[in-house]
């Protein structure tokens, strides 16, 4: 069969530990025998973002900026024990963080839905997939311990000086605590222009929650700027695609998002995105049945899987120990990533390709062939079997030579 050509360049962006493993395993057996492809390749692995002082990510970022697409392996965060282990220079930062800062994009995340592994929550159906507001509020707050009774004070102060308001928050008769949080107006508008092309790509409603009745000015300007940017640019073509975009408050959202059947796109503002995935991530059975993707709003996207390293698994590899690893993030980081590339080059053959390689996947799981992550939620049946990491996509790409 003649290789099929994916005609702009894949930035590829590798990691550590078991995930760097399956990484390979995954390239090696399920596409490059399928497809000739120019891999624009940056290794993130830890050691090499310390020999490089980090220039390595700052590369990696701006090589997706230049040609639209990438897919990325999951990547050690350093902490102290990191710095020891692999002798670094310093604590270097989240490269997520990193390329997240650079492309300005908004993170969205979707279960991987297979047959025989149902969701805790019976009426989902269809996947619910979030996308959360990774900027402000609670996680760059200013807060402060009041240890006596005084005054606490919001005041804002322009920067030639002059003040613009000032408000009591609260007069305090004995001890007690405050926080200050932020937003800004282009933060916000870069997540609902985010939100509202993912949706309608994918054929899914919008819905966005937040609690502007009691925040009539901070979670109310979230309200507005969703507002405007779909009166301004989504309600010809969210009605011709009969989608809806559905605004409502934040606990009417989490009690209806319990009886819908999914289909829908919940955009979360940046703690309620938190929480939620967390529970949607463990609702539909494992960490390695969610795909992750971040979209700038200028059109870049960068495909991973949404869990860490599997550092256990990892030690264990190296102690020459066998494991069962679940590679099914990681196939879908890839296929995502190629359905986009593919589209973008309309391409229809390599994005194809995407469609069988995740039937192939899909497959695996549904005919019983079973990481040990998915043992443990899997519905029983007496074909169910656990099958090491390498048998897994060993199973996987006899499946898709069958399509081919
Ligand atoms: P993790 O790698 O997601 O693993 C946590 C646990 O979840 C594993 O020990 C394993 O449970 C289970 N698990 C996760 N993925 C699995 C898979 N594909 N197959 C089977 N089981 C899976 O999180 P972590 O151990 O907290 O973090 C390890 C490293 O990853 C850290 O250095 C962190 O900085 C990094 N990290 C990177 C990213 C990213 O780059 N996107 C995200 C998160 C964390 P059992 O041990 O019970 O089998
Ligand atoms: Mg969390």
């Amino acid at each position: 069969m003649e290789k099929i050509k994916v005609k702009t360049p894949i930035v590829e962006i590798d990691g550590d530990e078991m995930t760097r493993i399956m990484w390979h395993m995954v390239k090696n057996q399920l596409l490059l025998p399928y497809l000739d492809m120019n891999l624009e390749y940056y290794d993130l692995q830890l050691k090499k973002r310390d020999e490089t002082d980090d220039k390595i990510t700052l590369e990696a970022a701006e090589a997706i900026k230049k040609y639209g697409v990438g897919v990325k392996c999951a990547t050690i965060t350093p902490n102290k024990d990191r710095v020891k282990e692999y002798n670094l220079k310093k604590e270097w930062s989240s490269p997520n963080g990193t390329i997240r800062a650079i492309l300005d994009g908004t993170v969205f995340r979707a279960p991987i839905l297979v047959k025989n592994i149902l969701p805790a929550v019976r009426s989902w159906k269809k996947p619910i997939h979030i996308g959360r507001h990774a900027y402000g509020d609670v996680y760059k707050n200013v807060e402060f311990r009041v240890s006596e009774a005084g005054k606490a004070e919001l005041t804002f102060t322009n920067t030639a000086g002059k003040e613009l308001f000032r408000g009591t928050i609260h007069d305090f008769k004995g001890p007690g605590i405050i926080q200050g949080i932020h937003n800004a107006d282009k933060s916000i508008e870069s997540f609902a222009k985010a939100c509202f092309p993912y949706a309608f790509d994918q054929k899914l409603h919008l819905w966005f929650g937040a609690k502007d009745t009691i925040s009539k000015t901070y979670d109310g300007e979230f309200r507005k700027i969703f507002e405007e940017e779909y009166q301004r640019n989504w309600v010809t073509k969210f009605k011709e695609a009969r989608l809806d975009y559905f605004f409502t408050l934040i606990d009417d959202a989490v009690a209806r998002i319990m009886k819908t059947e999914g289909g829908l796109l919940w955009a979360c503002k940046n703690y309620d995105g938190d929480v939620m995935s967390d529970m949607l991530g463990s609702a539909y059975g494992s960490l390695a049945m969610m795909t992750s993707v971040l979209v700038s709003p200028e059109g870049y996207y960068e495909f991973e899987a949404s869990h860490g390293t599997v550092q256990k698994h990892y030690y264990k590899y190296l102690k020459g120990e066998k494991t069962s690893s679940n590679s099914m993030a990681l196939i879908f980081a890839w296929s995502g990533c190629l359905r986009k590339r593919g589209e973008l080059d309309n391409t229809p053959q390599v994005v194809d390709f995407a469609k069988k390689l995740e039937q192939a996947a899909l497959d695996t799981v549904e005919s019983g062939v079973l990481t040990g992550d998915l043992m443990q939620v899997v519905t029983p049946d007496y074909k169910n079997k656990q099958v090491y990491t390498e048998e897994f996509i060993a199973e996987v790409a006899k499946r898709l030579k069958k399509r081919y």
